[in-house]
C-alpha cells in the first residue's frame, strides 16, 4: 500500500531567473546528469555554496534526530566531501515557507489529493543556483520507523530523508539501478546507501 511517489516541487524564482537571463547572453543547455533543470535546460544546484546547512523543525519527533543525521552523513561520506551539514534544531515555529533557512518539517496535515506523497522537498532557485530547500515529511498518511529493524507497513525515515536530501542538492528522480533517487520507497525497506549512479550525478555539479 505504501508504494507512493516521493516528489519534489520546484518552485520559487523561476520567472525572475528567466527575466535576468533574458538580459544576459543565453547560456548553453546542459545534459541533465539526473539533476533538475531550469527552463533553459541548465542544471540547478548550490555549486560552491556547500555544505548546505539543514535544521530540524521542532515538529520532528526527537527519536528521528539520529536517522536524519546519518542520512546527511551518508551523502558526505560516500561522496567524499561535505555537501550537507546539520545545524541542529531550529526554534522556528512557522509552517514551511520561503525564509532562507533549510528546514525539515514533520507535518500532521497534508493535502488530501497528494496523500500518496511520503514526503516533499521544495527547492527554490534563481537562474541555476539553488538558495533554499525545505523538506516536508507526510506524517498524516504514513508511519515511520527509526533504527535498524524494518517495521511492517512503515517507512524507513533514514532512507526517506536520504532521498529528499538528494532532491535538496538538486537531484531529480531516476530509474537507475540501485539509485536512492528512484521515485518510490516501499515500506519496511532500507535504502540507505547512495549508489554509484547518484554519486556520478552529483559530480556533475559538486
Ligand atoms: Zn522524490
Amino acid at each position: 500500500m505504501n508504494n507512493s511517489a516521493v516528489r519534489y516541487v520546484a518552485a520559487g524564482l523561476l520567472l525572475l531567473g528567466l527575466f535576468f537571463q533574458a538580459c544576459a547572453q543565453k547560456p548553453e543547455p546542459q545534459e541533465n546528469c539526473n539533476f533538475v533543470q531550469n527552463s533553459l535546460k541548465r542544471r540547478v544546484s548550490w555549486e560552491n555554496d556547500v555544505p548546505v546547512i539543514f535544521y530540524i523543525h521542532r515538529s520532528v519527533p526527537g527519536e528521528y534526530f539520529n536517522d536524519i543525521e546519518q542520512a546527511l552523513d551518508k551523502w558526505n561520506a560516500r561522496f567524499g566531501r561535505n555537501l550537507l551539514k546539520l545545524g541542529g534544531w531550529t526554534n522556528a515555529t512557522d509552517l514551511p515557507q520561503k525564509d532562507n533557512a533549510n528546514i525539515i518539517y514533520w507535518l500532521s496535515e497534508w493535502e488530501s489529493d497528494r496523500s500518496f506523497e511520503q514526503a516533499r522537498t521544495t527547492i527554490y532557485w534563481s537562474s541555476d543556483r539553488i538558495y533554499e530547500a525545505d523538506i516536508r515529511v507526510n506524517a498524516k498518511n504514513f508511519e515511520f520507523f527509526s533504527g535498524e529493524n524494518p517495521v511492517k507497513g512503515s517507512v524507513d525515515l533514514q532512507s526517506l530523508i536520504l532521498h529528499e536530501l538528494g532532491h535538496a542538492l538538486g537531484l531529480a528522480h531516476t530509474q537507475g539501478q540501485g539509485s536512492v533517487m528512484v521515485t518510490t520507497l516501499a515500506s519496511a525497506t532500507l535504502r540507505r546507501e547512495p549508489s554509484e549512479i547518484d554519486l556520478t550525478s552529483l559530480s556533475c555539479e559538486y
